[in-house]
C-alpha cells in the first residue's frame, strides 16, 4: 500500500481476518495496536481503563436467557494514542502493540503506567 504524506501520522484501523489492526506511520517509526478477537473475551477491563475513552464497549446481546453476540470491544481511531495501557492490562493477552514490528509498550517503557492507572481508580 501507497501511504500519502497527507494520511502519515494518522491511525488508520483495519479488519484482518480475526484481528484489528491500529497503524500509525510516521516518517521513521511504524505504531501497531492488534487485537485478536479469537482470544478476546470481551470482559471490557480495557475499556474501563483506556486513559482516552478510545475504547468502545458493545455488551452481549440475549434473546431470552441465549446469548446471541459475545460482548466485544472495538478502537476509535480518532481518539487512541496508541499509549498500550490496554495492552498491559488485558488478561487474555489478546492485545499486541508493535514498535516497527517489535513487541513494545510505550506506556511500560516510559515508565508512566502508574501514572495513568490511578487516575482511574
Ligand atoms: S481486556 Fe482483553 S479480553 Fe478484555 S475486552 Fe479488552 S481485549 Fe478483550
Ligand atoms: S493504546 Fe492507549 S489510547 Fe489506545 S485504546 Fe489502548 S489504552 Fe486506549
Amino acid at each position: 500500500m501507497t501511504w500519502s504524506l497527507r494520511r502519515r501520522g494518522r491511525i488508520i484501523k483495519r479488519e484482518e481476518e480475526n484481528r484489528t489492526i491500529m497503524e500509525r506511520r510516521l516518517l521513521v517509526k511504524q505504531y501497531e495496536l492488534l487485537l485478536d478477537r479469537d482470544i478476546c473475551i470481551g470482559c471490557g477491563i480495557c475499556a474501563d481503563n483506556c486513559p482516552k475513552e478510545a475504547i468502545i464497549y458493545s455488551p452481549a446481546e440475549f434473546r431470552g436467557i441465549r446469548a446471541v453476540t459475545r460482548p466485544s470491544i472495538d478502537f476509535d481511531p480518532e481518539r487512541c494514542v496508541l499509549c498500550g495501557e490496554c495492552v498491559s492490562l488485558c488478561p487474555m493477552h489478546a492485545l499486541q502493540m508493535r514498535i516497527e514490528r517489535e513487541e513494545r509498550v510505550p506506556v511500560i517503557e516510559m515508565n508512566v503506567f502508574p501514572l495513568a492507572t490511578r487516575k482511574r481508580w
